[in-house]
């Protein structure tokens, strides 16, 4: 067992606290934000995660975490300090890694006992040396601070999961000290450690997201090509998926990447590419791609309305992806202004992410247009004019091409996440729209809504 403090308790540090706590470890969760540690030691989560709650309280009752925003008594007489701060990106693409340097001179303040200092946030490479550097400058305490690399691979909407059952920790150190006293505290875990040095671990983390980042990029841009020679990127993806040299996941085309990190880590590594001299040529792509897809179902819509103005457009989703209340980067916050822009009267459901998104679109009237936040799916597609879906929520998924057509003023759906089949649409008297595959078109509508007329 050993005494660890944790800096940050977003979705990385908090996980991480309470996973260390729940393999036995003696936890303290530091946070600058009052109100979060409140909130925790109330025994409530500040985020979204499934299985977070449970584990919070279980552990807090048995004594094995706390939380605080006293860091000098959380640093004091820990064996190690994770730090899970935000490196948010800064205006020229590179990593804010100003949070980091205050927990870094917090840290050198407050230690009294040799520690090791395992940054967790992802940051460029070459910072765990600076960090390094940067607590020996404001070292107070003649003690031994050695800093490893521990980036975090864990993703939202199964945080809890990925860290208890991660593929692979990956740790980064340059001294046998630093590698052996992150190897034991990992050991209850119980899972494959991959040991390097620090830059490679660094490496490691921003390698690893901006492939996937790439590999959804890829599939967005061969959908827009199979729209437009008549192939259907399910099918293509399906083909695809049993060449294991491809592998079966993240080969789902949709409405781009958003969240805290792919938008962030592909940015930042162009950047430090750019820093050495050298063109990262298929991640500047890759974002590329991922920024104009973001809007394609408006841009599609746009060609089929003539105006938005006074419609009931319906929003299913807004989190950038379901199991998270995190609006990050989400396709949601640039499609809603669009609409809002045009005059369009918002129905927008979210089963999580309704209060944040209200934090930036209160409800009312927002300019021209107007939004609604509604707890209940069906009261966002009565009436409709229009729905767009931009999150595959399972509330989403549940909802049958009949309830759209049965629902809605005029059966007419755009949607980001390649939900329904489009036969299963054309059937049920749907105009259908959804990304890399052909439109169940508004004909199948028009004959079901005659046939209805006859029957009247
Ligand atoms: P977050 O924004 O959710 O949380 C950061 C927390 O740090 C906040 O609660 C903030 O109040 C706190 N904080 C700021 N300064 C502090 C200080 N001096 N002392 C203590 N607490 C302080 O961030 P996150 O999403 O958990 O991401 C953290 C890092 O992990 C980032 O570098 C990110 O790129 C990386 N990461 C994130 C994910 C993810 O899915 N969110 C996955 C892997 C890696």
């Amino acid at each position: 067992m050993y005494k660890i403090a944790v800096a940050g308790t977003g979705y990385v540090g908090l996980v991480a606290g309470v996973c260390f706590a729940e393999v036995g470890h003696q936890v303290t969760c530091v946070d600058i934000d009052e109100k979060k540690v409140e909130i925790m030691k109330s025994g409530v989560s500040p985020i979204y995660e499934d299985g977070l709650e449970d584990l919070m309280k279980k552990n807090y009752e048995a004594g094995r975490l706390d939380y605080t925003t006293n860091y000098q008594s959380a640093y004091r007489d820990a064996d190690a300090i994770f730090i899970g701060v935000g490196t948010p990106e800064q205006s020229d693409g590179s990593a804010n890694l100003s949070y980091i340097a205050t927990v870094a001179r917090q840290i050198a303040e407050s230690v009294e006992k040799d520690c090791l200092i395992v940054v967790k946030s992802t940051v460029p490479i070459g910072t765990n040396d600076k960090v390094e550097q940067f607590i020996q400058d404001f070292l107070v305490k003649d003690v031994k601070v050695e800093v490893a690399s521990n980036p975090e691979f864990l993703a939202q909407g199964s945080a809890v999961h990925d860290t208890l059952h991660a593929e692979r920790i990956v740790i980064g150190t340059e001294t046998k000290w630093a590698e052996e006293l992150l190897t034991k505290i990992y050991e209850p875990f119980n899972l494959p450690i991959v040991s390097v040095n620090r830059k490679s671990a660094e490496m490691i983390k921003y390698a690893s997201n901006d492939f996937l980042a790439l590999k959804i990029s890829y599939m967005n841009d061969i959908a827009n090509l199979c729209e437009l020679v008549g192939a259907d990127i399910q099918d293509v993806a399906k083909g695809m998926s049993y060449d294991q040299r491809i592998g079966n996941k993240f080969l789902n085309a949709g409405i781009g990447f958003g969240g805290s990190c792919f938008p962030k880590d592909t940015k930042a590594l162009e950047h430090i590419a750019k820093q050495n001299g050298y063109e990262l040529k298929t991640v500047i792509a890759a974002i590329d791609v991922n920024n104009k897809q973001k809007t394609i179902l408006y841009k599609k819509a746009s060609k089929r309305l003539i105006t938005f103005n006074g419609l009931k457009v319906a929003v299913l989703g807004l989190t950038f992806k379901p199991g998270t209340d995190d609006l990050r980067e989400a396709p949601s916050l640039e499609n809603i202004p669009l609409l809002l822009e045009q005059g369009a009267d918002i129905y927008a459901f979210d089963p999580v992410g309704a209060e944040n998104f209200a934090k930036v679109h209160p409800e009312g009237k927002n300019g021209k247009g107007n939004i609604t936040y509604v707890s209940n799916i069906e009261a966002a597609l009565e009436d409709a004019n229009i729905c767009f879906i931009f999150t595959e929520w399972g509330e989403v998924k549940a909802l049958t091409p009949e309830n759209y057509k049965k629902l809605m003023r005029t059966p007419l759906v755009y949607d980001g996440r390649n939900i329904y089949r489009v036969e299963e649409m054309q059937k049920a008297g749907v105009e259908y729209h959804s990304i890399g595959r052909k439109s169940a078109t508004s004909e199948a509508g028009k004959e079901s809504r005659n046939i209805e007329l006859q029957k009247s």
